[in-house]
């Protein structure tokens, strides 16, 4: 499991030391298009700090992950599809299928979606 900065794909790309189809930026996130994407829009929006899941989150880290989700209703609705409905979705650890360990709101969005998700 990729825990430290120096090994995180994620603080590559923030770094720009990795290329990636970045869509936002601004002072605590970058948004970059996900490499595999699940709808017609998959952006995964990243705090520029190192946290490697969602248990490892500290009081000091609180309004970094509303910045997430504000970035997350900007780009949907620059998209068009604000009003119709998206999907904000962010995995914890192994079992809810988090495979990069940098938290990370996925967004999706540009067609229906299920629930439960699988
Ligand atoms: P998760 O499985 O929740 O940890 O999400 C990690 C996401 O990062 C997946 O949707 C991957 O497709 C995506 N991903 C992995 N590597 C890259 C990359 N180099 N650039 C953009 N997205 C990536
Ligand atoms: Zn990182």
């Amino acid at each position: 499991m990729l825990r430290r900065m120096s090994d995180c794909l994620f603080c590559k790309i923030v770094a720009k030391q990795l290329p990636a189809r970045v869509v936002h930026e601004d002072a605590d996130t970058v948004a970059f298009e996900d490499i595999h994407p699940q709808a017609p829009t998959h952006v995964v929006i990243v705090p520029r700090k190192h946290v490697p899941t969602l248990n490892d989150l500290g009081p000091e880290d609180e309004a970094a992950l509303g910045k997430l989700h504000r970035v997350a209703a900007k780009i949907a609705q620059d998209r068009g599809f604000a009003a119709e409905g998206w999907r904000a979705v962010m995995n914890c650890n192994r079992a809810a299928g988090q495979t990069v360990f940098h938290i990370h709101l996925h967004l999706l969005g540009g067609r229906a979606f299920g629930w439960p998700p699988g």
